[in-house]
């Protein structure tokens, strides 16, 4: 790392002991920003970095609700408001066991460059809670979400910080959080909260956006040598939101997806991923793939347990979650000949499997560029919100694909512009960090 950065990561790392992904999300964009700060002294004048890594804002606050049996349960919530340089705060929240604030942090800082690099005037933030929704009644959901909103609420606004979905928070969560918003406030304030239902404000296109989007990406990154995803085989972890339309994108582009995974494991199709099945044992029935495997018949192999980067795959995109793709399967992939590797979710390859994959010429598009698509749409939804319009599937679409080429522009012509063509994790963090340092410079020293 670059001598002007490393004193700023140890004061990071030093401020916010044992937050392990957060460290991580720090050092990948610090090892990317040595050239920058050669050419701006003036960023290291006025301390941006330290700013920068810094939340303007962080909340904690206890979530009480009742469950299904009378018994009073505790949850705890977070929203870190992180840097509001570029617009209001945006970003989703999470509700997963596994959330504490490192990893609000982590997903919090990336949201920031990856909301810059969309081109469209949002800050970053990132929340979510502890809470499992696996298992619960929508009777339980819907009691969490409106204690969860009970003291959200006074935090957020259309001008102030607009929440989303991310893991665990979906269509259902959102109605559940809005209409307790709304009766709280008295306010039918359409634009505080994106990832809505059509008829109340969301947007056409918003629950497509993240998969689709990362499936441009990927086939704009491919395009640069010269060949489509067209006819590629192709591999997906996930079979939430971002995986099932990242699929869907892809068939549509005339690829052949052959895999995809949940937590228990994974179903390799070579016919290719029934993705009506899909949705209707994910997304209807709330179930697992084992039963996508069972109903789909003897073509379709379930395995329990291991890692669906067994596959081989020209084209691998990485949608479940974050350290889900190593170095080991790093390898393997590279073995098996990948080319193209976009990510879906928010750093879901570890540092050692990016080394890999760049090492070995392989086109890799990280999170904050490649899973643009679906804060993007959310800044369109803020749009419409704001117009009291709402758009057509197609315009909204044009608009989205424009949005990631953009991207993907971006993020070449800043990595050519630093010497290194073809490194899209410089050109992704290079780009989101210039875009937001100038703008607090700006602003002053807030
Ligand atoms: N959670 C998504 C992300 O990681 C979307 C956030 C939003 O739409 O605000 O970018």
């Amino acid at each position: 790392m670059h001598a002007k950065l490393l004193a700023a990561r140890d004061q990071v790392l030093a401020r916010n002991p044992g937050e392990i992904e957060f460290h991580q999300a720090v050092d990948e964009v610090f090892e990317s920003l040595g050239p920058v700060m050669d050419r701006h002294p003036e960023f290291v004048e006025a301390a941006v970095l330290e700013r920068l890594c810094e939340p303007e804002r962080q909340i904690i606050f206890r979530v009480p609700w009742t469950d299904d049996s009378g018994k009073v349960q505790i949850n705890r919530g977070f929203r870190v408001e992180y840097n509001s340089a570029l617009g209001p705060y945006k970003g989703g929240l999470r509700f997963h066991p596994s959330v504490y604030l490192g990893i609000v942090k982590f997903l919090g800082f990336e949201q920031i460059f990856k909301n810059a690099l969309t081109g469209m005037p949002i800050g970053g933030g990132k929340g979510g809670s502890d809470f499992d929704p696996r298992g619960r009644s929508d009777a339980e959901v819907m009691r969490f979400c409106q204690s969860f909103m009970t003291e959200l609420y006074r935090h957020i606004g259309e001008y102030t910080d607009v929440p989303a979905g991310d893991i665990g928070v979906g269509g259902r969560e959102i109605g559940y959080l809005f209409g307790q918003y709304k009766r709280i406030t008295n306010r039918y304030e359409s634009g505080v909260l994106t990832g809505k239902g059509l008829s109340w404000g969301g947007s056409l296109v918003r629950p497509e956006a993240t998969g689709y989007g990362t499936v441009l990406f990927a086939n704009e990154m491919a395009k640069t040598r010269g060949r489509s995803i067209e006819g590629r085989r192709v591999v997906v972890s996930g079979s939430g939101n971002v995986a099932i339309y990242a699929i869907a994108k892809a068939q549509q582009l005339g690829a052949q997806v052959v895999a995809c995974s949940d937590s228990s494991g994974y179903v390799v199709d070579e016919d290719g991923i029934d993705l009506d099945l899909l949705r209707q044992v994910k997304e209807v029935e709330r179930g697992r793939l084992k039963d996508y495997a069972l109903r789909r018949g003897s073509a379709v192999a379930y395995v329990e347990g291991g890692s669906v980067w067994d596959v081989d795959a020209e084209v691998a995109l990485p949608c479940a979650t974050q350290n889900e793709l190593g170095e080991t399967a790093a390898v393997r992939l590279v073995k098996a000949g990948v080319k193209v590797v976009a990510e879906g979710a928010n750093m879901p390859s570890t540092p050692e499997a990016v080394a890999v994959f760049q090492k070995a010429g392989v086109l890799f598009g990280p999170g904050k560029a490649a899973n643009a698509g679906g804060v993007a749409t959310s800044a369109l939804e803020m749009q419409q919100n704001a117009s009291r319009d709402s758009w057509t599937f197609e315009h909204t679409e044009e608009r989205l694909s424009e949005i990631m080429v953009g991207i993907h522009d971006r993020c070449a012509a800043t990595a050519e512009e630093y010497g290194q063509p073809g490194n899209y994790v410089l050109g992704a963090n290079i780009a989101g960090f210039v875009k937001v340092a100038k703008a607090m410079l700006a602003q002053g020293l807030i």
